[in-house]
């Protein structure tokens, strides 16, 4: 393995079954190269497309570790679902997931076997662990362990727990989450906080953010930096300026913005009410009293704005794969901004939308791809726009 980890290539024996990283086989340096092109083929008659900003190290970057428990009837399996399906792929090591995260999961699978916690049997619904999920802050080393289990009643709980923060003492806090569910969400509704604050604290550029087990949170952490510091660079803050950060997550984007420049007014639109919750704990963590975050759809935010006669300087969008929507791009229009930042992590939904930015008066500058996601398919792009004039 690490051989091949020299040739920048990972050889791992899963690869096939587990499909986490369709790159495997594949030289990092071929992988940017390809991920630059498919950027290139569907952004280039749009606007200059830069040179790809690689990772300098394109292994063990996931801080986000995430087991699955089952029984088949004989055995305990514990391990990675393969792609799209409830199959339980069994490898302990894998080249992408961060080291201390991979070695905790380790512990608490011996662990479970010494204290004879029954892995949950998705066929008859009995056992009770039924996943393990590991977050850890890589600029804080904080680490936060979930045990989703399908009922509170936990056997041998308090042992359990004492032995495992023995083993690792980084971990910063221990919660329940049950979960009764029988679709594939990882979570459930109801979390116990067992150990600690039921969250731990990350910084990216300096920033201090909450993260809570169902936050969403970059899973790389060096790359998002580097991600950030583009979006902010194509912001191009002047102090007192008013930006919107639009699929704002916990608010990571807009407040390392805000950090960055003085007196920023910054709003944040999110749809997710958690972090929403998370985003306003941040602003105050970070002393940041000019930002306010909004739960609501970010297109009907940005309607309602475009007709309450707002204005933004910048706009900053992070939308999922799907893209944003043509409603939101005309109500942008309307808001006016000087320039609009567009983070994205499809490149074929962005081609989309700066074609529709195109009609209503952005004129796409130049996208960057950043690759977030060594080893597997995907790539993120930072792309800046600015208003045409009239
Ligand atoms: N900018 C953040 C999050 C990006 S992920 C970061 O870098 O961490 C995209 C976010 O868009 C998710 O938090 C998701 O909950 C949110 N989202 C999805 N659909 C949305 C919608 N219609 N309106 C507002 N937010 C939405």
């Amino acid at each position: 393995m690490e051989e091949k980890r020299k040739q920048n290539r990972i050889d791992c024996s899963v690869a096939k079954i587990c499909g986490g990283c369709e790159y495997a086989g594949i030289e990092y340096g071929k992988q940017l190269a390809l991920k630059s092109k498919w950027v290139k083929d569907l952004l280039a008659s749009a606007c200059e497309v830069k040179p790809i900003i690689g990772a300098a190290d394109p292994c063990f970057y996931r801080n986000k570790v995430h087991w699955a428990y089952g029984f088949d009837g004989r055995r305990t399996l514990a391990g990675r679902y393969a792609e799209n399906s409830h199959r339980i792929v069994e490898n302990d090591a894998c080249v992408l997931e961060d080291t201390t995260c991979a070695a905790i999961q380790m512990s608490i699978r011996k662990l479970q076997t010494t204290f004879k916690i029954q892995a949950y049997d998705e066929k008859t619904k009995r056992g009770l662990l039924r996943r393990v999920l590991i977050r850890k802050g890589m600029a804080t080393e904080e680490v936060m362990v979930v045990l989703v289990v399908s009922s509170p009643v936990f056997p041998g709980k308090k042992a359990f727990m004492k032995k495992l923060l023995e083993l690792h003492p980084c971990i910063k806090t221990i919660l329940l989450n049950v979960n009764t569910r029988t679709d594939s969400m990882i979570l459930g509704a109801k979390t116990i906080n067992e150990y600690g604050r039921g969250f731990i604290w990350d910084e990216i550029l300096g920033v201090r953010f909450k993260i809570s087990p169902e936050s969403f949170y970059q899973i790389n952490h060096a790359q998002t930096e580097r991600l950030y510091s583009l979006a902010i660079e194509a912001a191009d803050l002047e102090s007192g300026q008013k930006i919107l950060d639009a699929y704002c997550g916990i608010g990571t984007i807009g407040l390392c913005a805000a950090a960055s420049c003085e007196q920023i007014a910054l709003t944040g639109v999110e749809l997710n009410r958690t972090a929403v919750a998370d985003a306003r704990e941040n602003a105050k963590a970070n002393h940041m009293e000019k930002a306010r975050f909004i739960a609501a759809d970010a297109t009907e935010y940005m309607v309602e704005a475009a007709a309450r006669g707002e204005h933004y300087d910048t706009v900053l969008l992070d939308p999922p794969r799907s893209g944003t929507t043509e409603s939101f791009i005309c109500a942008c229009e309307k808001l006016a901004p000087n320039r609009i930042v567009y983070v994205s992590c499809d490149p074929t939904t962005l081609a989309r939308d700066l074609k529709c930015f195109k009609q209503h008066g952005y004129q796409p500058k130049y996208a960057i791809p950043v690759d977030m996601f060594p080893y597997t398919k995907h790539v993120e792009t930072v792309a800046l726009l600015s208003r045409t004039e009239k």
